[in-house]
């Protein structure tokens, strides 16, 4: 039997801030819920309380968009970000990513902010924000800007202390002549998480074709999302072509640590890897030729 909790439902910000501190017992954030339901249905994770995020949206909801880049509220759903013309346009990899979240009905509830905090190896949110050079903007006792790359720490697990909020992201505005891209392999095309994920972005000098600027992300190849430096580093400098593409794909293999489970064995999403990083950063380039 599913187990009883109380459902809290803060109306601000400060409101949730101080209902987390004041809960005798545990707790959990609720945004969309369609990852927290879901495991309280199985069982994993009954809290005493779940404190409902939904009505601030004024607060949390926002999608902005600022000369120096973008700033997108947690609560922002997955299906509002790929219908923004800029996400689609200027953050391609962003929408790549959250347009192939679940089915409509998941993105018209799931939220970024859900989809980041969930901290899964597998969100699909999680590569290009990594490849896009994101910052979370974190509301607790203090207010604080932090990378990306350092909230994940483990399946499932995150820097957020008991008394912290995730409330935006910003991206930066992407330079000239760049593009980003992210392949998703599921084992089948909708309602599926990535068996392999890869994110890439790159800026290329438009007159020599020389790559400027490169960044590799995984989904699903580690213990947590994963930026590939060596992958990176070997395309720098190089002429943006596919034999450097598949080199740096070879290279993000090895830089990843997947494991085996019912969906794919470690050798197999190792072996998909480069061919995906491939897909990714070929489509980066198409999108600056276009
Ligand atoms: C059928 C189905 C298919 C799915 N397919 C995919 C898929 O293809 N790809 C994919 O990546 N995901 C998929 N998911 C997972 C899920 O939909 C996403 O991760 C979604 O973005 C979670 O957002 P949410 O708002 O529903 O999060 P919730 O379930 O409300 O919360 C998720 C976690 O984040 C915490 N949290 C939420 N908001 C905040 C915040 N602002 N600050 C701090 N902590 C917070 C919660 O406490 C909880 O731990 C699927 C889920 C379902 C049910």
């Amino acid at each position: 039997m599913l187990k009883t909790f109380e459902y809290l439902q803060p109306k601000t910000l400060e409101e949730a801030l101080s209902m987390m501190k004041s809960c005798k017992g545990s707790f959990r954030l609720i945004a969309g819920g369609t990852d927290v339901i879901v495991q309280i249905r199985s069982g994993k994770t009954p809290p005493d309380y779940l404190i409902s995020l939904k009505a601030l949206n004024k607060e949390l909801g926002i999608l902005e968009e600022k000369e120096e880049g973008l700033d997108i509220g947690a609560l922002v759903t997955h299906r509002i970000l790929e219908k923004s013309p800029t996400i689609q346009k200027e953050y391609a990899a962003l929408y790549d990513g959250v347009s192939q979240v679940g089915s409509v009905q998941v993105r018209n509830v799931g939220t970024i902010g859900g989809n980041v905090c969930s901290s899964l190896p597998s969100a699909d949110s999680a590569a290009p924000l990594l490849i896009l050079g994101a910052k979370l903007n974190i509301v607790g006792d203090r207010e604080e800007s932090i990378c990306i790359e350092e909230f994940f720490t483990g399946p499932g697990e995150n820097i957020l202390k008991n008394n912290q909020i995730l409330k935006s992201i910003f991206i930066p505005k992407l330079p000239k002549n760049s593009n980003s891209a992210y392949e998703k392999l599921g084992r089948r095309k909708a309602m599926e998480i990535p068996v392999v994920g890869a994110a890439s972005y790159i800026q290329v000098d438009k007159k020599t074709g020389i790559c400027l600027d490169a960044r590799i992300a995984l989904a699903s190849s580690a213990p947590t999302p994963i930026r590939c430096y060596k992958a990176e580093q070997t395309l720098v400098g190089q002429s943006a072509e596919k034999e450097i593409f598949v080199k740096a794909g070879k290279l993000a293999a090895q830089e990843a640590n997947p494991r085996t489970s019912f969906r794919a064995t470690e050798e197999y999403r190792r072996s998909v890897i480069p061919v995906l990083v491939e897909r990714s950063l070929s489509r980066s380039l198409n999108r600056i030729k276009k």
